[in-house]
């Protein structure tokens, strides 16, 4: 036995991959690399497993599995390439592996993510749409299984770094009036109104202050990221949306805040780099150098804080109404979001779109009690089928 901790990153190819993949390789005396998944940066893949000599590689299809397998034979590597779903899954619950970034985006990462939390692994949460989706099954199969469960979201790093270790006892039973989730307002935080049906999908990606993949940059966008978020934290550390207060704090230092009952709050900061919630996540609960650079604060200067508009950010109402309703609602929320988000990056339909869109089909969509996974699953699909009618309509 090496003593190393195995891990897989699910979603490699992507920014969070990519940054999980640069803390590993910082520390050649605690991590390696067990499996690497990607979906259509193939290229990219096989760029990584020549560094990081994964003992699995997973890629969607049979044919990109054919050619990869014999590139990465060139190459005179033995990983084995595994296939789609079934192979996400392999890697995720896979004997040997210590630990697993849940990277991939949407929906598509829901199946694999569950199954390391089923196999009981060390589960490093970005994949904020699983959880989202199958919240009260997610946290169930956490209890059931002894998963270690750790979010990467940088707000929800914080506030779990700003909670006392037993916080699953209760926020009450530990002293917590509220969290304080901040969002950093995104690109159009002061757009006027009006030009907000004109935006594009480049100055939608084009965040202030943090580096992510294009569907999370638009989400952060339109706040439906935030709205995400809002139910990630409900789940996350059993609270009421109620509980729950979102600031906007347009420098990104402060990455959330928890409001304690003797008036006392504790803020997490640090630079808008999402190394430092991985590295916290991977050495948890030790502390090891994620590259990030020290916190300037005289560089920072000042700190802003203001109330989120919800006429501006329609999603957030959105979210925090799908999260009261509870059942399905969530899942069809989020389903209804990532068809939007297509559609918006495709220049299908307008940035004010995505939230008409979603309120459409939540109307339409009576939420269910979840008892199982199914359930989950047939929302999901019934919700693509309204946005899609949706999208043919307008
Ligand atoms: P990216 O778009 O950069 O990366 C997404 C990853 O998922 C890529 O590896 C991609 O493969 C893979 N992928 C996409 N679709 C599929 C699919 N159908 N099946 C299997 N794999 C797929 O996204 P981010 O890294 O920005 O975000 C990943 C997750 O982390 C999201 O849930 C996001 O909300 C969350 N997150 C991200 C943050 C950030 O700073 N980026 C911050 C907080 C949370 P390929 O690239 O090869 O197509
Ligand atoms: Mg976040």
């Amino acid at each position: 036995m090496s003593g190393l901790q195995r891990i897989t990153v699910l979603g490699a190819t992507g920014s969070i991959g990519l940054s999980t993949l640069d803390v590993i390789a910082r520390h050649p005396d605690r991590y390696e690399v067990f499996a690497l998944t990607g979906f259509s940066r193939l290229a990219e893949l096989q760029a990584l497993s020549r560094v990081h000599r994964p003992r699995f590689v997973v890629v969607p299809d049979e044919v990109s599995a054919q050619a990869l397998q014999a590139a990465l034979r060139s190459d005179g590597l033995s990983c084995e390439v595994l296939v789609g779903e079934q192979g996400l899954c392999a890697v995720a619950e896979h004997a040997d592996v210590d630990a697993v970034m849940a990277a991939i985006v949407g929906a598509a990462g829901l199946k694999p993510t569950l199954a390391a939390v089923r196999a009981g692994k060390k589960v490093l949460l970005a994949n904020k749409e699983a959880l989202v989706m199958s919240g009260a099954l997610f946290m169930q199969a956490v209890r059931d299984s002894g998963a270690t469960l750790l979010p990467i979201d940088s707000e929800h790093n914080a506030i779990f770094q700003c909670l006392p270790q037993d916080y699953a006892r209760g926020l009450a039973q530990v002293g917590v009036r509220r969290v304080l989730l901040t969002a950093s307002g995104g690109p159009f935080r002061e757009t006027p109104l009006a030009d907000l049906e004109l935006v594009t999908p480049e100055q939608a990606c084009a965040h202030p202050n943090w580096s992510m993949g294009r569907k999370i940059s638009v989400d952060s966008a339109s706040m439906m990221n935030k709205g995400l978020e809002l139910i990630e934290a409900c789940w996350l550390f059993d609270a009421a949306p109620a509980q729950i207060e979102v600031v906007i704090h347009r420098q990104s230092v402060i990455h959330s805040l928890v409001d304690y009952i003797d008036g006392s709050v504790l803020a997490q900061m640090g630079n808008p780099d999402m190394r430092t919630p991985i590295a916290h996540a991977l050495a948890w609960p030790q502390r090891i150098d994620s590259g990030v650079a020290p916190l300037d604060l005289f560089a920072v200067g000042r700190l802003d804080f203001q109330r989120p508009d919800e006429q501006r950010f329609p999603c957030l109402r959105l979210a925090r109404e799908a999260a009261q309703v509870g059942g399905t609602a969530p899942a069809v929320l989020n389903a209804a979001n990532e068809v939007a988000v297509e559609a918006f990056l495709q220049r299908r339909i307008r940035f004010t779109d995505i939230a008409r869109m979603i309120e459409s089909v939540l109307n339409r969509q009576a939420s269910q009690t979840v008892q199982a996974l199914d359930v989950v699953l047939a929302a999901d699909i019934q919700a693509r089928e309204l946005a899609r009618q949706w999208l043919a309509s307008h």
